[in-house]
This record gives C-alpha cells, structure tokens and sequence, in this order.
C-alpha cells in the first residue's frame, strides 16, 4: 500500500463518509477525506439532526395548548423563532466540532476542499495538490431535487429552511414525501399557514394506506390545507415580495414563500467518475455490488448516492461494512437492506417496519392484520381529538409477524423496539406471550386483536 499517498480517500465527509473513515483508520489504514461544505454532511448539517430539534420546538405549540386541561396557567406565551433558529444552529455547529473530533482522533487526514478523481487512484483537490489512493469511496449523498419551471429560482428547499430570517405567514409545500410532511407540520405549529401541493392524491408512498390517511385526517383537523393532483406552472414575485403561484389543478396562491420538497437527487456531477469509468444508474446514482464497491475495482460508493435506501443509519452501515470488509481482518460482509425500521417526524409521527398491509397480500396471499385503533389518554384529558393506530400484519401460515405500522405520538421510539421483533422473526404468539406495561401506549403492541 506503500506506493499511494493514502491506503483511502474518502469523499464526502456525511454520515457514510465519516463512519467508513474512521473504521478504515481504526483498523490501522492511513485515511484522507475531503469536504467542501462542513463536516457531519446532510443528516448532521441540514437534515435529520436540526430537522428533530425543530420538531421538538414545534411540539410545545400543542404541549401548551394540552397543559392548560392539566391545570397549568399559561399566561403571555409567545414564539421567537430566532431563537429556536439560532439555538439549533449553534448545536449544529457543537455536532461539527465532534465529527471533526472523531476523525482527528482516529487520525484522518481532512482536507475542506471540494475534491475529484482526476486518474486512476488518484484526486485533485481545488487547491491543485494531487493525492493518490489505494482505494477511493465517494460517500458525496443527494441534494434536493427542483423541476424545471417559470420562477422556480424564487423557491427554497429544506437546505435554507434552517436559515429562515422570518417565518412565512403562508408557505406552500411541495411534495408529498418525508420533508414535505415533517415540514408541513413543523411550519403549521409555528402557526404558519401551511398548503402542502402535491403532484398525486397519495401522500407517503410505500406506508400502508390507514396509517397515510390517519394522518391526512389529522393534518386538516390541524389546519394545513392539501391540494392533490396540482402542478406548478410559474412563481413571480411580487413588488411586495410576496410570491404568486400559479398552479395546475387549483386555483393560483399568493404566499410568502414556497418550499420543494419532491426527492434527491444524488451528488455525481464534477467528481470525475466518467473518467475512471464508473457506472451510473438511471436516476444518476453510482451503480455498486452488495459490497457497495462500484464498476472499478478500487472505487466504492456508499450512502445516498447510491440511491439504495436514502437514510443515515442506511449509510452508517453500508460505510462501516466497507472499512470492515475492505480494510479489517474478518470476512466481507454485506449489509442486509431488508426490514429496514423507518420514520415520518410528522405531527403525529408515523413510524414502520417490514411490509404493509397490501404488499403482503401481494407477496404472502394468506395474510392477517391486527389492529389497535385509540385514543392515547393525554390526548383524551387534553380533549385532543387524535386517535392513534397501529396495525401487525402476519403471514397467516405461521404466524409470523411481518410488518408493524403506527401512528402515534413517540411511534419511532416504540418502533426501534418494536423492529427488533419483527427482524428476529417473531409471531404473533410471542407477543401475546409478553405482559403489557401498564398503561402506556406501547402496550397496545401485546394487547392487538
Ligand atoms: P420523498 O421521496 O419522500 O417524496 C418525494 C415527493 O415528491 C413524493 O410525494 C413524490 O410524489 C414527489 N415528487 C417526486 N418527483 C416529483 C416531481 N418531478 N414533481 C413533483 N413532485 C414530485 O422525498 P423527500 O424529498 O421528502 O425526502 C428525500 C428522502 O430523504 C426520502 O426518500 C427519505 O429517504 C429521506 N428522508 C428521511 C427522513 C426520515 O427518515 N424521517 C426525513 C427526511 C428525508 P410521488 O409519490 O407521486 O412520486
């Protein structure tokens, strides 16, 4: 390994990047990574991490509101959005440091600088200094996808939605997925008022239908507005500087601002690959084996430009199976893509695993669903007209549990759990076998008839 500068060069210092650097390193290869934005990459730096402490912040709005049927006053309460901001991006900024930590501490080389694969193992940096590599891993992930239309350069996406100077009075949202959802809601607490548009009458695509409609229910009960099966033809702005939708499928809107949140795209371009001979797939993403190396023999790709699944304990996994398999002493090893758990930081959250309801009957035919559908008691004190639902769907041959869905204030934290059992391939039986703890809204999970 002696003849290259570095045993690896990683690009993109994200979820996958970070983890498979530090791993490489752990198990004693000599380890650079480039970043041209900042370290921590989407998850950390504008995506899942301060997504969730918005959603915490948005949450008071309710937990208020549900404190007085408790017996508390609350008199003069009010919202500054500036400081919810700015207290969210100084923890950001902590999470930055302790990445960049990590990787010190493991002694990674990092060069913040953009970087691309200008020959066979080898990078050049935008300084011009040229490093070569035994192995390179392009951990670069995905940034948000925007059509093509009249005025789209007046839109924002969930990049600037951290950076907001001002909350919108009115915002549309556009799409129907994870951003537009967790945004949806978030916007809609803070007392927004919230339009989410979508190209389709169906929200969440790939979460079972009683789940997305429960959520639907809820929304509008909340107040956000849908409109389904609408297009965007042009934005203008307005002498004011508010913005004048125009729309296919309803009625024009006059807003304050509009976020897209409709897919990822992956980050590809510039990097060089076409020059080394690395294969793309049809949606741009870099093509790889269950091993995640790609169509050159020393070039690996891992996270969300791959396109596999697009989340962060997804890319963790696919960079540590990679420094494992690459550089430690044990046998390679894939990453298993199935069963994965997932989550919406809606309001309520959503929260899954393994099939729905439909895609069992598809795959499994036999199939029955359990069901709990209920009132969680502090929505019932708090007079809070939300109902919960969760569903299990087993194979009817033998029991044996092959999705759980839920939607449910904290679904995710009971998911994780919930997920192990379904992964281990447990039954139905197993959880009736399991004594419920009482009362908590968990125990449905043993109680489901
Ligand atoms: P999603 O794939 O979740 O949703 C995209 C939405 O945009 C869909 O409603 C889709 O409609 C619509 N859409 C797609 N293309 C177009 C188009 N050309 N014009 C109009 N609408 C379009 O993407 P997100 O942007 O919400 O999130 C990206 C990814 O990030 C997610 O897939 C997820 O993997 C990850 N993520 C995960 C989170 C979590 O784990 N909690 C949170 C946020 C993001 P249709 O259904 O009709 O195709």
């Amino acid at each position: 390994m002696a003849d290259y500068d570095y045993d690896l060069f990683t690009i993109g210092a994200g979820s996958g990047g970070v983890r498979a650097s530090r791993v490489a390193a752990a198990h004693g290869a000599r380890v650079a990574v480039a970043e041209e934005h900042r370290i921590g990459g989407t998850c950390v730096i504008r995506g899942c991490v301060p997504k969730k402490m918005l959603v915490y912040g948005a949450h008071f709005a309710e937990d208020l509101e549900d404190a007085e049927q408790f017996g508390w006053n609350i008199e003069g309460k009010s919202f500054d959005w500036i400081k919810l901001r700015n207290a969210v991006l100084n923890d950001v900024t902590r999470l930055e440091g302790l990445y960049t930590q990590t990787l010190g501490n493991h002694e990674v080389t990092i060069f913040e600088e953009r970087a691309e694969i200008t020959g066979d193992h080898e990078v050049t940096l935008a300084s011009g200094r040229k490093v070569t590599a035994k192995y390179i891993l392009v951990a670069t992930g995905a940034r948000p996808f925007v059509p093509d239309f009249p005025g789209a350069e007046h839109i924002i996406t969930s990049n600037e939605a951290f950076h907001l100077d001002a909350l919108p009075k009115r915002i549309i949202i556009a799409g129907g997925g994870y951003i537009a959802n967790e945004f949806a809601g978030i916007f809609n607490e803070f007392g927004s008022k919230v339009t989410l548009v979508n190209r389709s009458d169906v929200l969440l695509r790939g979460y079972d239908e009683a789940l997305r409609d429960r959520l639907l229910q809820i929304s509008l009960m909340k107040g956000i507005e849908f409109k389904f099966n609408t297009t965007f033809k042009s934005i203008t702005k307005t002498a004011s500087g508010t913005l004048q939708v125009e729309l296919d499928g309803c009625d024009d809107m006059e807003v304050d601002a509009v976020m897209f949140a409709t897919g990822r795209v992956p980050n590809v371009e510039g990097l060089g690959l076409d020059k080394v001979g690395v294969e793309l797939g049809q949606r741009g993403e870099i093509k790889v084996d269950a091993y995640s190396k790609t169509s050159v023999d020393y070039l690996y790709a891992v996270g969300d430009v791959t396109d596999r699944v697009q989340l962060t304990p997804v890319a963790i996994r696919e960079g540590q199976a990679f420094a494992d398999s690459v550089f430690g002493k044990g046998e390679p090893y894939a990453v298993d893509h199935s069963c994965i758990p997932s989550a919406v930081f809606s309001h309520p959250p959503i929260a899954a695993v393994g099939l729905t309801e439909s895609e069992a009957r598809n795959t499994l035919g036999s199939v029955r669903v359990y069901q709990a559908d209920f009132r969680p008691m502090k929505n019932v004190l708090a007079g809070r007209n939300e109902r919960s639902l969760f569903k299990m769907v087993c194979d009817d041959s033998n029991g044996r549990i092959v999705g759980i869905h839920m939607i449910a204030p904290d679904a995710a934290e009971m998911m994780q759990a919930a997920a192990i059992a379904v992964k281990a391939g447990l039954t139905k039986a197993d959880f009736d076998a399991t004594t419920a703890i009482h009362p908590t809204m968990a125990e449905e999970l043993v109680l489901m008839r």
